[in-house]
């Protein structure tokens, strides 16, 4: 179950932390490190701050951009110390995340998601994520370093897991009445712009309203069989549509 909780670090500036991120998941019995497009890696700081770790960050994957990182995840939640303006649904207790990822993660990948030193996640990058998670910290000064929100959020995953009841949180589902990856609702965004655009809703691509509707099914968390019900309502719209 934990090792279908993946970390993604997002273009890490100072290969040290992608080391002291790697012990803070092996601590927590996790594993499974994605890197996107980190500034230097591999890299000896990176594998001095491992610190026993090592064989995390030797096993590291890494990809060119977030949407690479997390197709198969059926949840992916960034982690933010600021609200941006999308309204995805946001978790303001990390274990109350913790729980809903560990009740995912027994049936599919999920991911948790951390932002440059710098400047955090992109709007665009906060698009590829079905939550975001904030750890309550300081209102004065609430950014942590990196490597230890890695820590924390870790290390709640790690509590939720232990605590599940023996049952787990929630009996096995069938795969229809189980969450999307990421890629198949990719898939129903392209469809649905699709049809907004050709039948004439949008004149042009339209971010804005794309983003909006994305927040919006983020926030329903329709399950496999209810898009591919959608799925097929927009077919049979775009069946009745004039030729191209
Ligand atoms: N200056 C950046 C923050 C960088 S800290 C900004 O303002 O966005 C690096 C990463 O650590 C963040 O992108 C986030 O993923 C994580 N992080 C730091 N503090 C956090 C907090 N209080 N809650 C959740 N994530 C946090």
């Amino acid at each position: 179950m934990l090792h279908n909780i993946r970390i993604v670090l997002v273009q890490t500036f100072h290969p040290g932390n992608i080391g002291a991120s790697a012990r803070a998941m092996k601590t927590m019995g996790l594993s499974d490190l994605v890197l996107v497009n980190p500034r230097c890696f591999p890299d000896s700081e990176a594998t001095r701050l491992a610190a026993g770790a090592e064989d995390l960050v030797d096993n590291a994957r890494v990809v060119e951009n977030l949407e690479a990182a997390v197709t198969d995840c059926v949840q992916v939640v960034g982690a933010s110390a600021r609200l941006r303006s999308l309204p995805l649904p946001h978790f303001d207790e990390p274990d109350e995340m913790a729980r809903a990822l560990v009740e995912n993660a027994a049936q599919d990948p999920v991911a948790l998601v951390f932002g440059r030193e710098r400047f955090g996640l992109t709007n665009e990058e906060i698009r590829c994520c079905s939550h975001q998670v904030s750890i309550p910290a300081n209102p004065d000064y609430g950014v942590l370093n990196l490597a230890q929100a890695v820590q924390v959020l870790a290390h709640e995953a790690f509590r939720a897991w232990r605590r599940r009841p023996e049952s787990g949180y929630r009996p096995a589902l069938p795969a229809e009445d189980r969450q999307p990856s990421r890629e198949q609702l990719g898939h129903f965004h392209d469809h649905l712009a699709r049809v907004m655009r050709r039948s004439g809703f949008l004149t042009q691509p339209h971010a804005r309203t794309e983003a909006q509707l994305q927040a919006l099914f983020a926030r329903a968390q329709p399950s496999r069989r209810e898009l591919s019900l959608l799925r097929g309502l927009l077919a049979s719209l775009e069946g009745q549509l004039p030729n191209e």
